[in-house]
């Protein structure tokens, strides 16, 4: 029976378990009921804090609880709530012309509601138009293993992580893969001595084997991120940017983790000196205020598509994207990491992690850590030699070690093949310098204090 008293912690627990059926499991019979936020800080219902290590989901990146932001929404609700996409709005005009700016290019903004959304927009986009311009067999994708691209038949199609795929095939078809330029496992048996970016030629390979013809595009985030924190040689993104026109082949660069400051630039792309045909946005783009995505396709392409004629039109149109308090939430959020230099701040962040973390290095179970901009990962092992990856017992062991010290952080890696090694950190750029410290002697002293005999469960 509906009451107006608040729900206590164990009546709050039963409806879940009776009624919510949570992402990524069928069950969870324990969730952390999360109640508020506040800066970099959430709190759970038992009124425990903890500090946002990975900004929820890699998005919360101007940190929670901004009034300012719930105060451009409400106050847009109050004048339009919506407008189709059809019609146009202000908030939709004034954020795609902001967004101009940040992508340092000209761009056409066409708005969704996630980021797999923004990537299927991006399929679409890319085979129309080389179907529209003489090349009506280009139509396939190149992607690489470990890369996520979203949870749609197409996105999925396009993320190379074969445990996200498996019991749903078959997905979007046209997707192949390569491997990702993983240097500390490099799937070509390269050292950084010896590194000739082959990589980056597997993708020229896959184009050319696919045949020319009928590739459409190569998709790639700057940084696998999800995926484990993949950074790639600073010649990987320039090298394959080539391919791609060389090949007349479109490439999409996926900024829904690395946009809007993750790492340490306004785009991630924008740290290799690349101009993208296709980028798309989500996640940082409202700081998950409101869900809101973007696929920003370049002005020449988008020349292509305004020829007259009904047959250049896109045909694709979704109920809630570019709602205009979305976008208001969107400019709101922009306007904050203008205002407080948030950019520059995920940089600084990431410098003081790469200072302060660096020796753990000397770990026995750590093999790796890999940083863009504010974004971290630390690929564990069981044995540096080897760099057999750890084991699932030690990798809740150290997270639970967090936990337990207020520290939330996030896992990430390929689970099919014990892969899920890699411990992942992204917290909010508006994090204070006391956050920033609390992150890193957290991490020092649970690394500290769990020796490798007694890391074993
Ligand atoms: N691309 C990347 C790189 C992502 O990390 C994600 C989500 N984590 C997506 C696309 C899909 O975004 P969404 O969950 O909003 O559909």
């Amino acid at each position: 029976m509906e009451t107006d008293t608040p729900r206590g912690k164990e009546e709050l627990l039963e409806l879940d378990r009776k009624y919510v059926w949570h992402h990524m499991t069928a069950h969870n019979d324990n969730p952390m009921i999360v109640a508020s936020g506040e800066g970099s800080w959430v709190t759970d219902v038992d009124g425990q804090r903890y500090l946002d290590g990975m900004s929820g989901l890699w998005c919360v990146n101007v940190g929670h609880g901004r009034k300012e932001i719930a105060e451009a929404a409400a106050q847009q609700m109050m004048t339009l709530a919506y407008a189709t996409m059809v019609q146009a709005h202000i908030p939709s005009i004034e954020l795609a012309a902001k967004l101009n700016k940040w992508l340092e290019g000209e761009y056409r903004i066409f708005f969704s509601n996630s980021g797999s959304d923004a990537n299927e927009v991006a399929f679409k986009i890319a085979r129309q138009y080389h179907h529209q311009n003489g090349n009506p067999t280009k139509h396939k994708f190149i992607s690489r293993h470990r890369a996520y691209h979203g949870n749609s038949m197409g996105a999925l199609g396009a993320t190379g992580q074969s445990q996200r795929k498996l019991k749903y095939e078959p997905l979007g078809v046209g997707f192949s893969h390569v491997p990702p330029p993983y240097c500390y496992r490099c799937p070509f048996g390269q050292t950084k001595d010896s590194c000739s970016l082959q990589c980056a030629k597997a993708i020229e390979q896959a184009i050319v084997w696919e045949g020319p013809d009928s590739v459409a595009g190569v998709i790639v985030e700057p940084t696998i991120t999800g995926g484990g924190m993949i950074v790639p040689h600073e010649g990987y993104l320039p090298m394959v940017s080539q391919i791609c026109k060389k090949y007349n082949v479109l490439l999409i660069v996926d900024e829904v983790i690395c946009g809007f400051g993750r790492s340490g630039k306004k785009f991630g792309h924008h740290n290799y000196g690349v101009k993208p045909d296709i980028v798309t946005m989500a996640k940082g783009l409202t700081s998950a205020y409101s869900p809101l995505s973007a696929t920003a396709v370049s002005a020449e392409l988008y020349a292509t598509f305004q020829q007259a004629g009904p047959t250049s039109h896109f045909r694709h149109i979704n109920t809630f994207g570019g709602n205009p308090v979305s976008c208001v939430v969107a400019l709101k959020n922009l306007e904050i990491l203008e205002n407080e230099g948030l950019v520059g701040r995920s940089a600084d962040i990431g410098n003081a992690f790469r200072a302060r973390l660096t020796p753990l290095l000397e770990h026995p179970h750590v093999g790796d850590i890999r940083i863009f901009g504010s974004a971290m990962g630390i690929e564990l092992v069981e044995d540096q030699g080897t760099k057999e990856p750890a084991t699932p017992e030690r990798v809740a062991q150290l997270i639970a070690a967090c936990k337990s010290k207020g520290l939330l952080i996030g896992k990430n890696g390929d689970t099919v093949q014990g892969f899920a090694n890699i411990l992942t950190l992204s917290p909010p750029f508006s994090s204070t310098d006391q956050d920033v410290e609390f992150i890193i002697e957290t991490l020092l002293s649970v690394f500290q204090t769990t020796p490798p005999e007694r890391m074993m469960s």
